[in-house]
């Protein structure tokens, strides 16, 4: 192999020798899989704009609440005490990825990372509608300042920041919700002016990230291009194209690749698939697209460039299933069995009961002992209550909670402070453990324990 067509391996095709990046002119693609990706873009488009302003029982469908620690997941509310079962969520959701890519490589690069929704389907849509296809790009963009070239360029760039600005706010409202952020557009600049501030510096990241970055991204900095090493085998199903039929290429040589190089132009990350698998491939299937037209003008069978196996590709057909994706999945549906036992059974209220910081016991006239605590308690569910505290432990305390009485609702937060009663005979030790119960309509929800300190009783008086 030519020096120079081996260089694919020493760097990324998009960077020179020096290390800078080479701008990679696209050519359009177009084909079935490129429809197929572009349907599944509108509906992943759709999802993330639609999704802040959709309402399940008047709750958004999602919400990021990361200040109040509140998530609602498809009408699921988790508080901080749930990490545990978001941290189960997020782990089966790891391992959904890890089981299609040693399945089918890439293939959430492709159709659903949404970087390559943004850079492929919204912003490169503007760039072609805009400036023509690679050739007229890059004759624009290697030809002297011209009107035509401030025009296309002013509104290309325009576009560019109005689609950055878009989806920032859109973004925002993952976290905050619609209302909030519609409230904090109405409102002066000067009263959210940081959060103004950090506003413009992620559009303006968006807007350097898909006019001038693009690809490196998926190329250079994203660390799962570079797993496919460890999670691939020769039984994942990737783009892959078949040498057995192909070589020798050339348009007078008797296997099928013609070597027209349409392939590689149509290529969003520039590289030659018929090197093999390489890191930078986002399995976005242009490839097929262009060399199945190919194909057809030529008179061959389609599908030189095809999803298909090493194994495939060198012995025909093979199974989507080996042992690795058999032990994944299996490991994936008890983790996801774990997480639907762990929703299901989870206490509707949550209570912390802490003494109170800094305070220390108190011993009062009528023979009793008193401490402060402080009370918290989340509801995790889409009703209000009103909810009864008792010690379960010791049945002679007394507790005085401040206000009156416990009212948390729906969704809500409550933090209050109470003082403990104990008569002085039932410290038999410096500290003890207590047992407080929640009732709802006479019913126990949950219990909780917390300490009490008193006076160390003297067992010899
Ligand atoms: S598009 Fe097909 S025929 Fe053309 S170079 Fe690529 S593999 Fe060969
Ligand atoms: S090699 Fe083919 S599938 Fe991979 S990124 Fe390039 S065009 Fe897409």
């Amino acid at each position: 192999m030519a020096q120079k067509e081996r260089s694919f391996r020493d760097r990324p095709i998009n960077m020179d020798e020096e290390g800078h990046s080479k701008w990679v002119y696209t050519r359009i693609p177009r084909g079935r899989w490129h429809t197929r990706r572009l349907i599944a873009s509108w509906i992943l488009l759709l999802f993330f704009i639609a999704t802040p302003f959709i309402k399940v029982n008047g709750y958004p469908l999602i919400l990021l609440d990361i200040p109040a620690r509140k998530f609602i997941i498809f009408g699921a509310i988790f508080w901080a005490q749930d990490t545990f079962i978001l941290a189960l969520l997020m782990l089966a959701f790891v391992l959904f990825i890890v089981l299609f890519t040693v399945t089918f490589g890439r293939i959430w690069c492709g159709w659903a990372c949404p970087q390559t929704i943004f850079l492929e389907m919204v912003f490169r849509k503007v760039e072609f509608l805009i400036e023509g296809d690679y050739q007229k790009r890059r004759k624009l963009d290697q030809g002297p300042l011209s009107t035509e070239k401030v025009l296309k360029k002013t509104l290309k760039h325009g576009i560019f920041v109005l689609i950055s600005i878009l989806m920032t706010n859109i973004f925002l409202m993952w976290f905050i919700g619609y209302e909030k952020l519609f409230q904090i557009i109405s409102d002066p600049v000067g009263t959210h002016f940081y959060g103004f501030l950090i506003m413009l510096a992620v559009s303006l990241f968006f807007y350097w990230m898909y006019a001038y970055f693009r690809e490196q991204l998926c190329t250079m900095i994203c660390p799962y291009g570079r797993m496919q090493g460890v999670l691939l085998d020769q039984r994942s199903i990737v783009v892959s194209y078949d040498y057995v039929r192909g070589e020798p290429r050339g348009k007078q040589a008797v296997g099928d690749c013609i070597d027209c190089k349409l392939c590689i132009a149509v290529c969003p990350t520039a590289i030659d698939i018929r090197n093999g698998t390489q890191l930078e491939c986002i399995s976005c299937a242009n490839c097929i697209d262009a060399c199945n037209e190919v194909m057809s003008k030529t008179g061959k069978p389609p599908h030189l460039i095809r999803h298909d196996s090493a194994v495939g590709i060198e012995k025909g057909h093979t199974s989507v299933w080996n042992w690795r994706n058999r032990a994944y999945s299996v490991v994936l549906l008890l983790l996801v069995a774990f997480f639907v036992f762990m929703l299901t059974t989870r206490s509707m209220v949550e209570t912390t009961i802490l003494r109170t910081p800094g305070l220390i016991y108190q011993e009062n006239s009528n023979g009793t002992i008193s401490n402060v605590y402080n009370i918290k308690m989340v509801n995790k569910t889409h009703e209000d209550m009103n909810l009864e505290l008792r010690l379960l432990s010791h049945p002679s305390g007394e507790i005085k909670l401040a206000g009156s009485g416990i009212h948390i609702p729906d969704q809500g937060l409550y933090e209050s402070t109470f003082v403990l009663f104990l008569p002085r005979n039932e410290i038999k030790s410096g500290k003890i453990i207590l047992t407080f119960g929640l009732y709802k309509d006479q019913q126990l929800l949950e219990t909780t324990e917390a300490t009490f300190v008193g006076p160390v009783t003297n067992t010899s008086e």
